[in-house]
């Protein structure tokens, strides 16, 4: 599910506080200013991947990435900076997190890594990155049993860790989901 990080908390210096990111779970998120509005569902109702797409609808306040916004309207992409009216900065990030779920297919998938059937509500994972769906019991760890994904580079870890949020190479930033 794709998220907005927000600076929680900034200290009385303007640096610090606390990077939090919110999940985009509903069809539209209200910002100052502006309003993301979901493209297409973020629900996963069969076995194929449909990706989240976000509108960013702003006015001629906002930038994203330092541009003004075209027309008021711009789809927005994984790691896109929007600076709000009124001088706040959040970023847009579209990655998910890898999980263990039932899978909700109606037939039975070969799992990419052991080609063994993933049966309708067998525990799986599904590749957050490429959308591959991943068999994953103790006998047939298929996601955990590489570093990285059958399909892509996506790292197969169960962390439960996001991989980036803002100011990743600042040392002072904590960092809660
Ligand atoms: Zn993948």
């Amino acid at each position: 599910m794709a998220g907005i990080w927000r600076r929680q908390a900034a200290g009385e210096s303007g640096s610090g506080g606390v990077w939090m990111r919110a999940a985009l779970g509903g069809a539209e998120l209200r910002l100052p200013g502006a309003r993301l509005v979901a493209t297409a569902p973020g629900g996963i109702d069969d076995a194929r991947h449909a990706p989240e797409r976000w509108l960013l609808l702003a006015d001629a306040r906002a930038r994203v990435n330092g541009e003004p916004v075209v027309a008021g309207v711009r789809l927005l992409r994984d790691r896109d900076e929007i600076r709000l009216a009124g001088g706040e900065v959040v970023w847009f990030s579209s990655e998910e997190l890898a999980r263990i779920e039932p899978f909700p297919g109606n037939e039975p998938l070969p799992c990419a890594r052991s080609c063994r059937p993933i049966t309708p509500g067998a525990p799986s994972v599904r590749c957050p990155r490429c959308g591959t769906w991943h068999l994953q019991t103790e006998e047939y760890p298929g996601w955990t049993y590489a570093g990285t994904c059958t399909v892509c580079s996506a790292p197969t870890r169960l962390s439960g860790d996001y991989a980036w949020h803002p100011g990743l190479e600042d040392d002072h930033v904590a960092v809660a989901d």
